[in-house]
């Protein structure tokens, strides 16, 4: 992966655009260095006994980052380049989200350096159990609430919550993105995607650009991915590409997302889709299209592609998919970019609601959940969009200083210094 070959630190990059905005608020040095590095990072071993007898050793982390203003939030990826600046970076990120979308919320993440694919079913619900086990004494539904991320889904959260409830007694709010029959929350699995669609839809409306018919690029076809894919179309916009690990799939005339989540379902992979021009993930990103989703993984986009990207518009629906020497030349080129805080926040928005459903032991139906969502990330984007109007800055900056100056207010008023 590129981030692999720029040896640049993920958790630095983010930071960048923190520094950003703290020059920009002028914020006060005491609190810029409380905010600049994570409270507390747990690393853990996750021994787990295989299918064949023999036990293999796993590393497992969680970061919590800040929470002033609420219980630290965030996902638990399973994947092999899930170490520890990435988990700090991911940490961050989650902090300047929750205060963006204005959800009483802290940000973390956590991660298990681990291939999913390579395990059975069996390992993966013994790995869950001990990295759960390992990470209790600093989970909590009013300290940590995890969720659901890549290589990880509603299945995992209901091991892990089970595995909290053994120890600590049955607390379904200690974890989001459970199964609805264990109190997860309607529409939580599409929330991600669902927010990022009424994201894209409304930018796109506020510069005067063109939905009908507009051609859109897919990088990864996952709970995110893949429910992007599914919500653009009735909207008017078409899917001319997607991909998934394995490699991607294109048609300029667009693709039937319906007959190709079935596909993938038979086949395991959007590959080989019938009728479909096979491209690889690189080719993907540099496709004629009018905008880009990167749905997948961190710093796919960077200096080098950048300048080849089509797209008018990039939405970044994964985080961090965009350096920041590719962030400077997007706006050199006059290339929106819609911010991973923003674009992907509907996650986290309905996770919310589900730890709130779950506290008052009450359900919403799946309209309401949508109905809020919509009402809540329409909300910040129109924050969003009135700094940029007003102080000709990019989407992710303005996103950042709304995100920064809140946290830095609730900090100062607790009386962090
Ligand atoms: P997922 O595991 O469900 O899907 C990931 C997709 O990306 C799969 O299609 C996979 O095949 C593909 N992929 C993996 N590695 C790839 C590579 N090297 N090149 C191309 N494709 C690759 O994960 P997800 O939950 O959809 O997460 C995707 C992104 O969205 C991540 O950045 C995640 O942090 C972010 N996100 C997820 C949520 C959530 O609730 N699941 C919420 C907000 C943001």
């Amino acid at each position: 992966m590129s981030n692999m070959a720029e040896k640049v630190s993920a958790f630095e990059e983010v930071c960048s655009v923190f520094d950003w905005a703290a020059d920009h608020l002028e914020l006060d040095d005491s609190l810029r260095e409380i905010l600049r590095r994570p409270w507390r990072e747990l690393t853990v071993s996750v021994p787990v006994r295989l299918d064949n007898g023999k036990v293999q050793n796993f590393t497992g982390y969680r970061v919590q980052y800040n929470a002033a203003r609420g219980p630290y939030k965030g996902g638990i990826r399973y994947h092999l380049d899930a170490d520890i600046d990435e988990v700090r970076a991911l940490a961050s990120l989650m902090t300047w989200k929750t205060a963006l979308v204005d959800i009483p919320f802290g940000g973390a993440k956590g991660g298990v350096q681990c291939n999913p694919r390579a395990l059975t079913t069996n390992e993966l619900n013994r790995l869950t159990r001990r990295f759960t086990a390992n990470i209790h004494h600093i989970l909590g539904v009013n300290r940590d609430i995890p969720a659901p991320d890549m290589g990880t889904d509603s299945q995992t959260m209901a091991w892990m919550m089970d595995a909290f409830g053994q120890i600590e007694g049955h607390s379904p709010a200690i974890v989001t993105g459970k199964p609805i029959e264990l109190g997860g929350s309607y529409g939580r699995t599409a929330a991600p995607g669902r927010g990022a669609v009424f994201v894209l839809e409304e930018a796109m409306k506020h510069r005067e650009m063109a939905v009908q018919g507009a051609q859109v690029v897919i990088q990864g076809f996952g709970q995110v991915g893949s429910w992007i894919a599914r919500l653009l179309p009735p909207l008017g916009f078409n899917v001319v590409a997607v991909s998934d690990v394995r490699g991607g799939v294109y048609d300029p005339k667009g693709l039937d997302v319906e007959q190709l989540l079935a596909h993938q379902k038979e086949a395991g992979s959007v590959v080989r889709f019938p009728g479909a021009e096979p491209v690889t993930n690189q080719e993907l990103l540099e496709l004629p299209c009018d905008v880009l989703v990167p749905a997948a993984v961190e710093r796919v986009i960077t200096q080098e592609n950048a300048p080849r990207i089509k797209a008018r518009v990039v939405l970044e629906a994964a985080n961090h998919p965009s350096t920041p020497a590719a962030d400077d030349v997007f706006n050199d080129r006059g290339i929106l970019v819609i911010p991973d805080v923003l674009a992907n926040a509907g996650g986290v928005i309905v996770s919310y609601f589900e730890w709130v459903q779950n506290i008052q032991q009450y359900r919403w139906d799946e309209e309401r959940v949508n109905v809020e969502l919509k009402r809540i990330i329409i909300g910040a984007l129109d924050t969003v969009q009135a700094r940029v109007d007003g102080q000709s800055i990019t989407m992710r900056q303005a996103s950042m200083a709304v995100a920064v100056q809140r946290v830095a207010r609730a900090a100062e008023i607790r009386g962090f210094v």
